[in-house]
């Protein structure tokens, strides 16, 4: 066998951190606050329907495309919440989650050697997908103020451009900040995508998920923008259901097009009887994603005001289901690996290392992500210990 079995494209990545952190769970007995999922069950109605299909006997390969009945269901999503108007027929593909629609986009735009401009943190497939595709990463950095919110230098994009760029990937709002990217700021990134004909493949997973007075904006409801914007998002986390993996990924029939012909050859199609289900969630009532939204925001106040009385400075998100800590007042040396290579041990308690979403991991070195998409219990739970483990040693003033 030859020594060099794993391709150069993947060399550097490892194991991806959630495997690790939840296997870590798993094996100390730690809470989980690591890997993104909710710990309860979504909407009755769409478990409901996935039964019903499956008794009904959708149990082989949906069509190509995606059901045809989902697909509407999106269409009207995009219509309902953002007046985007799409082609079910056309401007619609369900995916194996945001993921494959994501790789799908990657690997169905680029060739060898195109320059993708990305924002740093990021997402940690986005390195991945684009080293699949050969294409190169051309970071702009997300960096907090001095109250703690995240932004960009708008200078920074129009630097990034050469002429091998070839599109912009955008999350908003976004993983791992919770940083919901303002109309401005989408309006400054449009600026340059127009300017150097660019494609936007924009994340926008955590549409539902946005706290406060904060808004959503999509991307592609930007003027001049549709047409070059490529969007996706899944079910998962608005309904729960992370572990279905339905996902989906829209816009003009050229763009959709494109990533699909490297999608049908992926998976080709997932999840038959998950689709109708996930089409059941979609034309749920307003009620339904208020209370969503409602309900995360109380959890995400519980974590990030325990995480403040464990004595860090925190960063409570705008949007998304992660706040995120600064180890320093615990751990001097800032090293977020190792602090949560052995939280679990010493606090019981899993998170993920901030720097793994970096391309340039010191600019993340000290912080720590937690997720706040858990049962108030399993917050308490989580908090007390960190309480007792760090609570008293440490100092920090626990602004942000
Ligand atoms: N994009 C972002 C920003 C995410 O946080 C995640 C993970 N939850 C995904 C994509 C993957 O989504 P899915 O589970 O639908 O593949
Ligand atoms: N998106 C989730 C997170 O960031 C889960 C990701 C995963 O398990 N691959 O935690």
């Amino acid at each position: 066998m030859p020594d060099d079995v794993l391709t150069s494209k993947l060399a550097g990545f490892g194991t991806t951190i959630f495997a690790e952190m939840s296997a870590l769970a798993t094996e100390t007995g730690a809470i989980n606050l690591g890997q993104g999922f909710p710990d309860t069950d979504g909407p009755q109605a769409v478990l409901d329907a996935a039964i019903d299909a499956i008794r009904a006997g959708v149990n082989q390969y949906p069509p190509g495309l995606g059901d045809a009945d989902l697909r509407t269901a999106i269409a009207e999503h995009q219509r309902r919440w953002y007046g985007i108007e799409l082609d079910p027929a056309t401007q619609v593909v369900v995916t194996a989650g945001a993921t494959e629609a994501l790789a799908g986009a990657m690997l169905g735009m680029l060739d060898a050697g195109d320059e993708v401009i990305v924002f740093e943190p990021m997402y940690d497939s986005y390195q991945a997908c684009l080293a699949l595709a050969a294409a190169i990463p051309v970071p702009v950095l997300l960096s907090p103020d001095a109250d703690g919110v995240y932004g960009f230098d708008a200078a920074d994009v129009r630097d990034a451009v050469t002429d091998r760029t070839k599109l912009v990937l955008l999350n908003t709002p976004h993983n791992p900040t919770g940083k919901v990217f303002t109309r401005a700021e989408l309006d400054a990134i449009a600026a340059v995508a127009i300017e150097h004909d660019l494609i936007v493949v924009t994340d926008e997973v955590y549409e539902h998920l946005v706290f406060d007075n904060a808004e959503h904006v999509p991307m592609a409801t930007l003027p001049g923008m549709f047409e070059r914007t490529l969007t996706i998002s899944s079910g998962g986390k608005t309904f729960h259901t992370t572990g279905w993996k339905i996902g989906w990924m829209m816009g003009p029939t050229e763009l959709v097009t494109a990533a699909r012909m490297a999608k049908q050859y992926l998976t080709y199609v997932n999840g038959a009887p998950f689709q109708p289900a996930t089409a059941v969630g979609l034309r749920l009532p307003d009620s339904y994603f208020n209370q969503l939204v409602a309900d995360l925001q109380i959890a995400r106040d519980r974590l990030v005001d325990g995480l403040r009385a464990a004595g860090f400075v925190t960063h409570s998100p705008e949007a998304s289901y992660f706040a995120t800590i600064d180890i320093r007042s615990a751990q001097p040396d800032g090293d977020g690996m190792a602090f949560c290579r052995s939280l679990p041990v010493t606090a019981g308690v899993v998170a993920v290392p901030t720097e793994v979403f970096y391309m340039h991991p010191e600019h993340g070195r000290h912080l720590v992500r937690f997720a706040c998409c858990k049962q108030l219990d399993v917050i308490d739970a989580a908090v007390e210990r960190l309480v007792a483990s760090f609570g008293v040693a440490t100092t920090g003033s626990g602004a942000s």
